[in-house]
């Protein structure tokens, strides 16, 4: 382990001098989103295309490389964890990574580690989850329509997603639902979306379309800002802002008539960056240090290079000091499609 860096329980702040996680602009690196497979088994029109070559299995880390990659994080200071993909529940064995990395939550190490699914797997793996420590998963939804559903994600069954949110809710995992804003094709649904989720005792989150990888059509035909999504919502419920205690880039609002909360995530229209304190690293290890940008740091070469952690750990560090002010998001007519050449699947939602 390289100097300056210890395991120590706790919220662990770097000294002056230290190894730091701060960036240039004075944020704290503490939370670490990490892609484990670029396999899904849906096609989601926005997210990629219908015929997606995926990475060689050779360039994907292993389980191992994952854990050992994951837990050098930990050790610099990173407290929340989520996993990520593609589907994450399609990784083979995924549940040895996310027992493995118990230990560091036993240790005080880590607040939470997460996931985000389709939970099309999630009848299978709830159990398994909250028997390792799970607490809380993101399951991305998008429409209560089926016909609407296996349109969007192309040839997704929403009876199976259905089966793995109770198989969640009856695992007492806390569940938060992601919908990504889609003019004309699941805007009538806004409403529906909250009472549902009202019902089922689920947060709800909305999400504006990002302009990640050439998906083959304009995504401007279907970009929905969410101030319009806010504007339906208040037509049908009373909605109050809440404090976001995440420090993540949701606004929160309260909603008077189910009780629960409803989160905005608005990269295009409300540039979140300023709290921004987070990174992605890629199933091939490649670790970007903002959503919006093309500047990555190869982790994998380190990782594979020998048993010990100094060049990682450096790299790593290397990577924080790179990390850009905001990102270069645009959406406008002839600027949106491809304008970052690599899918979602691939970064990590
Ligand atoms: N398969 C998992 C899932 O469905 O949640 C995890 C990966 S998926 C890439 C993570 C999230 O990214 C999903 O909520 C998905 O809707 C969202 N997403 C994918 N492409 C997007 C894009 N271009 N703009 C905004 N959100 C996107």
């Amino acid at each position: 382990m390289a100097p300056g860096i210890s395991r120590l329980p706790g919220k662990r702040r770097p000294q002056s001098g230290d190894l730091s996680m701060i960036d240039p602009f004075g944020r704290e690196i503490t939370y670490l989103r990490v892609s484990v497979t670029d396999r899904c088994d849906f096609r989601c029109f926005y997210c990629m295309t219908e015929e997606m070559t995926f990475l060689p299995r050779k360039d994907v880390l292993s389980l191992e490389e994952l854990d050992r990659v994951i837990s050098a994080f930990i050790g610099l200071g990173v407290r929340k964890v989520r996993l990520t993909g593609g589907e994450p529940l399609v990784r083979k064995n995924i549940l040895s990574l996310v027992r493995g990395l118990r230990r560091h939550k036993e240790a005080g190490l880590l607040d939470e580690l997460t996931l985000t699914t389709n939970a099309s797997q999630l009848d299978k793996h709830a159990a398994g989850l909250a028997a390792a420590g799970m607490e809380r998963v993101n399951v991305s939804l998008d429409s209560l329509n089926s016909e609407t559903f296996k349109s969007i994600t192309r040839g997704g069954r929403l009876a199976q997603v259905m089966d793995g949110l109770q198989a969640a809710k009856a695992a007492g995992l806390k569940v938060k639902i992601n919908v990504v804003a889609l003019r004309d094709i699941n805007e009538g649904e806004f409403e529906a979306l909250t009472r549902w989720c009202g019902d089922q005792g689920f947060d709800l989150t909305f999400i504006e379309t990002m302009p990640l990888g050439d998906i083959g059509q304009k995504r401007t035909e279907h970009y929905l800002p969410l101030t319009q999504v806010r504007e339906k919502l208040e037509r049908a419920f009373t909605l109050t802002d809440i404090e976001d205690s995440t420090g993540g880039p949701s606004r929160y609002v309260r909603v008077a008539e189910t009780g629960r909360r409803i989160g905005f995530i608005t990269p295009l229209t409300n540039n979140f960056c300023a709290a921004c304190n987070r990174m992605r690293l890629t199933c091939t290890g490649a670790l970007f240090m903002c959503l919006g940008h093309d500047d990555q740091a190869d982790l994998r070469t380190p990782l594979r290079a020998g048993e010990g952690d100094e060049a990682l750990i450096r790299a790593i560090i290397n990577a924080v000091s790179r990390k850009p002010k905001a990102h270069d998001f645009v959406i406008e007519p002839g600027a949106t499609n491809g304008v970052f050449q690599r899918y979602m699947n691939v970064t990590g939602g």
